[in-house]
């Protein structure tokens, strides 16, 4: 059982109220089980919703309270991308899944490359909140640019 970034399923959650389907993930959706989450909308967000990234860190500095999540306009929006994060392992926990395909570069779903806080496309090593929280907990998290 895997968990999967809605967007990539073709699910409109994107802050620009767009989806990002990736067409290997939707033939693997064929074939098993992938269930769809979006954490920022789980996060109680709206969408479409302003663009967010993490500044000072990524979503392990996060989570332990020395970096944050900004909209460009400097609202401070780390409260609701921590309580997506949280909804998104409580599902996970309740479906018994171990593995996730997450959404590269995202500030929630990002695994491994995030952009670096300063809206100007520059990519940093790092996950997102919910990726984040989701390898502390012990499940594999992948990219969809790794499959
Ligand atoms: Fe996709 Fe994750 Fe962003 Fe939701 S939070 S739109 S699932 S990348």
């Amino acid at each position: 059982m895997k968990l999967c970034s809605a967007c990539l399923l073709g699910v409109k959650c994107r802050y620009d109220g767009q989806s990002k389907p990736n067409e290997k993930i939707l033939e693997l959706a064929r074939r098993e089980t992938l269930i769809p989450v979006c954490p920022e909308q789980l996060g109680g967000q709206p969408t479409p919703r302003p663009d967010a990234e993490i500044r000072g860190g990524d979503g392990k500095a996060v989570l332990n309270g020395t970096a944050k999540v900004v909209e460009s306009s400097s609202r401070d929006v780390t409260a609701e991308f921590i309580a997506g994060a949280e909804e998104v392992l409580k599902l996970a926990k309740l479906f018994g899944a171990t593995e996730v395909i997450s959404k590269q570069k995202s500030p929630s779903c990002g695994c491994g490359q995030i952009y670096d806080g300063t809206f100007s496309k520059k990519m940093i090593t790092g996950d997102g909140v919910t990726a984040a929280l989701l390898k502390e907990n012990g499940l594999t998290v992948i990219s969809d640019e790794q499959l």
